[in-house]
């Protein structure tokens, strides 16, 4: 039987009462049953979800208006509530000495706990310094802060007073916090006086200061000590954290927000152009992040739930902060890497935490599995239930990795695809309910009405066993309502490709199951004589040889084929690069697992590929540096390493 045939069987440990608490959804049928209820009545389904899961203080009276035609989706009309005060206060006052933030530090030696009680005195203090910074419901405001729990802090205190945040990732330069601050007009910039990474400190206010030369939206900045670093402060604009919020009350009755008052902005990663200010709403988004972490983490009351990606993208937006404390979960902040100080690091903080759900990256999973297994080997990890990954696609090698060595086959792993514009997960697996498929996304979550597209007639790709681009056909609540400022671009991006669709951008597969594979970005799609490929696929045939850790293919101008494949690998650690038998092994590989259509013309043996700061390949450099257009090479600021560029330029002029 084909890999992709193969469907593994929700383990029988979940299934089980004696083991483990009974899964929301618990067989196929029952999640067939429910998907269909939310898309053909998505006012009773999503009406009902939003008063179990939400607190309002103002009923809504309409659950949907507007939608994907016109760009004007709307959800819970004429609702108020307040997302700090449903993240926050409903928990203090229910289970003040619950703890709401795990605290993780750098150092392992230095983790904290912070209770729902004081996580509210916290929030409260901060969204009264800010108003009396004179920030009041609608402004922006940007956080640039490290991992710790003054960040989340800084959300849900603009969020209590109805200022939107605009989180910038503490990694990036100052030109891209300029670009990002300039975009959105913000009128205060919260950060700290350095960030701790991996034991490495970083200048969080040196490049705040250097960002800000060029920002007269800027009036304020309140700056946290993480590291006690003498740092150069500027009168009458910055101002210590501590001296401001010990000066405010510890409680602040939160500002009552409309439903379709928007929460946040946050820009895209950046994989394939120009980043999006992408705009999420209150109460939609809220639902969606909370239904998911219940439906998609099977979250039960008592677990110890730990998503590792940054609070500076939208995993950490929805699966740090708002997914996991609007049910009162305690979540745990992670301010370091996996490699430090040793590549056990993930596995101690399981054992140490008694994590239940785990959720972290295929980038981070390949790069542990290349540092070998004894890492993951002889810790306690059987509080493990649910493990995550997200961000691009998994490959199956990588899948079984993770399946094997940290949920001893024992777990469900749920490969979330979804996206910053989504909000929250959209196809995934559940838990309980849907046997996996190493690589496969599988099934779409309640409330998405999923399509797959021809991609050049934009019609409808019925039944199983079709590969086209991903499409949604109906609005769900935390679908991106605009992107900031240029509500153009929203339409044009996602509402216009395929009119009467949400079109993702991402290519798809539903195979004969009905499962939903994502063939990764639709202009990553290689064409060789005729037959299209996906890079995710062969990615994954390359991966299969056990000297690869990991790769990225491209597609190059052919003169006889169209275009052609490249491949570039980096090796494990301790295997030879010299070998000219390894490539064709890699070749031989690719033909045996895919076909010889798909066998790759040139491969290039790397020590490193160009990746976002999240992790995600960027093909497109690639593409330029192999087309010789290293002049033009776009939007650079996301990247991770820029010096991979000028390396990887030379090892292909040299090939
Ligand atoms: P930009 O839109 O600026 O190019 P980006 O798309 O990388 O940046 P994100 O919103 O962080 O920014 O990433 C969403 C994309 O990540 C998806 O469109 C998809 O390509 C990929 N992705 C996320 N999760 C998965 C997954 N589980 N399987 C496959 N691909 C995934
Ligand atoms: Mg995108």
């Amino acid at each position: 039987m084909a890999e992709e045939d193969i469907k593994y069987p929700v383990p029988a440990r979940l299934l089980d009462p004696a083991q483990c608490p009974e899964p929301y959804v618990k067989s196929y049928e029952q999640y067939k049953e429910m998907h269909r209820q939310s898309i053909q009545n998505p006012d009773e389904f999503f009406g009902k979800m939003a008063t179990e899961l939400l607190s309002w203080s103002k009923p809504f009276h309409t659950v949907r208006h507007g939608g994907l035609d016109h760009g004007d989706t709307a959800w819970f009309l004429d609702g108020q509530l307040n997302a700090s005060y449903n993240c926050v206060d409903r928990h203090a006052f229910a289970n003040p000495d619950k703890i709401a933030i795990i605290y993780e530090a750098d150092e392992p030696n230095q983790s904290e706990n912070i209770t729902y009680s004081e996580l509210l005195r916290k929030v409260c203090q901060l969204a009264g310094a800010l108003r009396a910074r004179g920030i009041k419901k609608g402004d922006t405001v940007a956080i640039y802060m490290p991992m710790i729990p003054e960040a989340v802090v800084s959300f849900l205190a603009c969020a209590r007073i109805g200022a939107l945040h605009s989180v910038v990732f503490a990694g990036f330069s100052a030109e891209a916090l300029r670009d990002r601050v300039q975009d959105a007009q913000c009128r205060l910039v919260i950060t700290s006086d350095q960030g701790k990474r991996g034991g490495k400190s970083i200048e969080t206010k040196k490049i705040v200061d250097e960002a800000l030369k060029t920002c007269p939206s800027v009036e304020t900045v309140i700056v946290c000590q993480r590291t006690g670093a003498e740092v150069p402060m500027k009168e009458g604009r910055d101002f210590w954290w501590g001296e401001e919020c010990s000066k405010r009350m510890t409680y602040l009755t939160p500002e009552p927000m409309h439903s379709e008052d928007p929460l946040f902005l946050l820009y895209t990663s950046g994989s394939t152009g120009q980043p999006k200010g992408v705009m999420h709403t209150t109460a939609g988004y809220l639902l969606g992040a909370a239904a998911t972490v219940k439906y998609v983490f099977d979250y039960h009351p008592g677990d110890i739930f730990a998503c590792m990606a940054d609070v500076g993208w939208i995993t950490g937006h929805s699966y740090i902060v708002y997914g996991p404390l609007t049910l009162g979960a305690t979540t745990v902040l992670f301010e370091s890497i996996p490699t430090y100080p040793t590549p056990a690091r993930y596995w101690e903080l399981i054992a140490k935490h008694k994590v239940t759900q785990f959720y972290t990256a295929p980038t981070a999973i390949r790069a542990l599995r290349r540092l070998g297994d004894q890492w993951v080997e002889g810790h306690d990890l059987s509080s493990l239930r649910v493990l995550g990954t997200v961000g691009e696609p998994i490959n199956p090698e990588a899948w079984h990795w993770y399946n094997d060595k940290v949920g001893k086959g024992r777990c469900a792993i749920v490969d979330t695809y979804w996206q910053t514009e989504t909000g929250s997960h959209i196809v995934t697996p559940l838990p309980g309910a849907i046997a996996t498929k190493p690589g496969a996304a599988t099934v779409p979550f309640f409330g998405i009405d999923i399509a797959i597209l021809d991609p050049v007639t934009g019609k409808e790709l019925e039944g199983n066993d079709v590969t086209g681009v991903l499409a949604v056909k109906k609005a769900w609540p935390s679908v991106a309502r605009t992107v900031y400022g240029n509500h153009h671009r929203y339409l044009e991006t996602y509402l216009k490709p395929y009119p009467g669709y949400y079109f993702t951008g991402d290519g798809a597969t539903r195979d004969k199951d009905g499962y939903i594979w994502i063939r990764g970005r639709v202009d990553d799609v290689i064409n060789v004589s005729g037959h299209r490929l996906s890079t995710a696929e062969i990615e994954s045939a390359l991966i299969m040889h056990q000297a690869v850790a990991e790769t990225a293919v491209i597609g190059a101008a052919d003169d006889v084929t169209g275009q052609c494949i490249h491949a570039f690998v980096c090796l494990k650690p301790g295997v030879s690069n010299h070998s000219t038998d390894l490539s064709r092994e890699l070749v031989l590989q690719v033909r045996k697992v895919i076909g010889p259509f798909a066998a790759p013309k040139k491969i290039y043996l790397v020590e490193d590929l160009p990746k976002t700061r999240s992790g995600k390949l960027m093909r497109r450099i690639l593409r330029k540096i192999i087309a010789g257009e290293e002049d033009s090479l776009g939007d650079i600021s996301t990247l991770a390493d820029p010096s991979v560029v000028e390396v990887l330029i030379n090892k292909v002029a040299n090939a």
